[in-house]
């Protein structure tokens, strides 16, 4: 491979949109965003001709089941490790595993023995420690010293609340576990968030909104998930906004009369609430299951990363520039994990540059 590339007149967005540019990179880095870059001499180049092309920042996924998620209708439910070509046609090159409410037959160690394999194929990775329980699975007995110690580590998480599938944590517990994370990201400049699963029950963000008025927990370390899953909980999760927290919506077929994560973006919008506290994660990988009243699994199907240029390719659709339709998951993602390095395109930034056809399909190049 030459060592240096040269997207050529490319329709850049950084998210913002930047016109036609050409880029220049090299060493893993993005080198230059001009309007014209001349070919250096004197070592190789590989020139791409952009015509035609959009050049987006690489999609953050800040919540994927990387070993695969499910195993709640039985160990035949259990859902096979995601693949590297799954997020390079997804457009992801930031990709954040997790566990979910499998982490008993699953570990911290296995996920991040599979976060390090897909790295080694070229996906960037971190993982979560924890998982739906709490105490929380952790791969030293500590979710902060997991956070501290282990690079890969940045948070803890998708801790289940509001769910039948959750330990039922108290008050006091899911707080401890919000501080631990909130310290160690403080002591390392990781993420230190507690990235919280949001299931159907009716207690929604109650316990968040708890710790946000009897704890000094700033509300940036609380991250709840799946917020678009019901109305009611929609509903909660956008006034819970406007105390700081920002919000993840799962780009999934929502039920019922809540909105999918397009519509999510839009009401949001609508609604004058802070762009940038919004985010929108995948849930690749894990299951999506359709439970009876007794919690049988009645049906269950399998997220994937393509679902978050399909809501970008929405909104677009529904008139949003394509600038603001990818904040949720690249430089707000960015923003909140403490990722300097990615999610703008931005010279010195890493070189995670995806190129999109007419078509909306990710040009490999
Ligand atoms: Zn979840």
């Amino acid at each position: 491979m030459a060592p240096l590339t040269l997207l050529r007149g490319v329709d850049a967005y950084a998210p913002a949109p930047l016109g036609r540019k050409d880029i220049l990179l090299g060493g893993d880095r993005i080198l230059a965003i001009e309007d014209h870059v001349p070919v250096p001499q004197g070592v190789e180049v590989r020139v791409v001709e952009g015509a035609g092309l959009r050049a987006i920042p690489g999609l953050i996924d800040a919540h994927t089941h990387l070993t695969g998620g499910g195993g709640e209708g039985g160990a035949e439910t259990r859902v096979p490790n995601m693949t590297v070509e799954g997020f390079r046609r997804a457009g992801v090159t930031t990709a954040v595993g997790l566990l979910g409410t499998d982490c008993t037959t699953r570990s911290i160690g296995e996920l991040l023995a599979c976060a390090r394999g897909l790295e080694a194929q070229g996906l960037r990775t971190f993982i979560y420690t924890g998982g739906y329980t709490v105490p929380p699975r952790t791969l030293t007995g500590s979710v902060r010293e997991d956070i501290v110690h282990v690079d890969r580590i940045i948070a803890v998480g998708e801790t289940a609340i509001s769910d039948h599938r959750s330990s039922q944590p108290t008050f006091d517990e899911l707080v401890r576990l919000a501080a631990d994370a909130h310290v160690a990201g403080m002591m390392t400049k990781k993420a230190g968030l507690l990235h919280l699963h949001l299931g159907d029950g009716s207690r929604k963000l109650e316990l968040v909104r708890r710790a946000l008025t009897e704890t000094e927990l700033p509300p940036r370390v609380f991250h709840p998930t799946h917020c678009n899953r019901n109305r009611p909980l929609w509903e909660d999760a956008k006034r819970l906004s406007r105390l700081g927290c920002t919000i993840d919506v799962t780009a999934f077929d929502a039920d019922g009369d809540a909105p999918d994560a397009a519509g999510a973006f839009l009401e949001w919008r609508a609604d004058g609430l802070d762009p940038s506290r919004l985010t929108i994660s995948s849930d690749g990988g894990g299951c999506l299951p359709t439970f009876d009243a007794d919690g049988v699994l009645l049906h269950m199907d399998v997220g994937s990363s393509e679902t978050l240029l399909a809501a970008v390719r929405a909104l677009v659709a529904e008139g949003i520039p394509l600038g603001d339709a990818l904040a949720p998951m690249t430089s707000n993602v960015a923003r909140l994990f403490r990722f300097r390095d990615r999610g703008e395109l931005q010279v010195g930034r890493l070189a995670d540059v995806v190129l999109l056809d007419d078509r909306w399909s990710v040009v490999t190049i």
